[in-house]
């Protein structure tokens, strides 16, 4: 077998396609739900064919920055009107996000072509430290402000997939106050942006991230261009190399459980107005599912001593 990373013979080892000391923080979480095969199996997503010296040496410090990061921002959840105050190392955010993104384009068997030596190097060499100029990173909380408790769809705190659909308008076009009547968009087309060669949503338990890849040759024109409507369009914010965000909800009701769809900010608006009218916000509701959720909590407890991690 050739290593995907550094390209040598070597015996194959197996990689986890998000890294195994995150999966470790939620153990809970023991099956794979694979949407795309269908499957569902209790061992963890991996991929074969990275070599020893690789995976256990030269790209753990991703893993270990990932679940330093994950551990101390996302385990806990978060309100529907909260802001956190985010510090990180951008570098390593790219770092993390490229990988896990290759490993499960490897183990999908899609065009990779992307990964090219250059990105290669990137993830190999622990001391480079400029970001790439061509992959833009955006993050928010993920916040269940629907009034479906999180266990309805089973224990998925951990999600990712390519291709996240964004948007180009609303998911819901008009709320008619008067009788209540929600009209969803019919015609919605996703939004295009030029030059885009990779994308990927990644769900740690409250946070969204995205990760888009454009073509290595694109002009600053463009990518600026590019980034002013992933600004303005989104309700995400695009991570920087001063490694300091402010990090607000980026769901609503229509896509909390749908990671891959990422509605515009005004949706997200009319999707939180349909919760306020719906009376999801109201104090008795938030007081029900509250409990609801303190429930299914002692439950994931019970599931993670259950399974322990091996
Ligand atoms: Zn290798």
């Amino acid at each position: 077998m050739k290593c995907a990373y550094c390209g040598k013979e070597a015996k194959g080892t197996k990689e986890h396609i998000i890294s195994s000391g995150i999966l470790g923080l939620f153990p809970e979480c023991f099956m794979t739900i694979d949407g795309d095969r269908k499957k569902m199996y209790p061992s963890d997503p991996m991929v074969k064919d990275v070599c020893a010296d690789c995976n256990n040496n030269k790209i753990s410090y991703i893993d270990s920055y990932a679940k330093q990061l994950i551990q101390q921002y996302f385990i806990v959840k978060y309100e529907k009107d909260d802001k956190l105050d985010f510090d990180y190392d951008y570098v390593l955010i790219q770092k993390m996000c490229l990988k896990y993104a290759f490993n499960d384009m490897r183990a999908r068997k899609l065009d990779y072509s992307f990964f090219d030596s250059d990105i290669i190097n990137y993830l190999l060499d622990e001391h480079s430290t400029s970001p790439l100029r061509n992959v833009t990173i955006m993050a928010g909380l993920a916040v269940n402000t629907s009034p479906a408790p999180d266990f309805i769809f089973g224990n998925n705190k951990l999600r990712w997939g390519d291709n996240p659909v964004f948007l180009s308008n609303s998911i819901i076009e008009n709320i008619d106050y008067n009788t209540g009547k929600v009209t969803i968009r019919e015609n919605n087309p996703p939004e295009k942006f030029e030059c885009l060669s990779v994308s990927y949503v990644f769900r740690f338990n409250s946070a969204q991230i995205l990760l888009i890849c454009w073509d290595k040759n694109i002009s600053e024109e463009q990518l600026n261009q590019n980034q002013v409507v992933l600004k303005y369009q989104y309700p995400y914010s695009i991570l920087n190399e001063s490694g300091h965000s402010v990090l607000e909800r980026c769901t609503s009701e229509s896509t909390y459980h749908h990671e891959k769809l990422i509605d515009v900010t005004w949706g997200q608006g009319l999707s939180d107005e349909m919760s306020y009218m719906r009376g999801t916000f109201s104090e008795q509701a938030q007081v029900h599912l509250k409990e609801v959720e303190k429930e299914w909590q002692a439950e994931e407890r019970r599931l993670a001593e259950e399974h322990p991690r091996k």
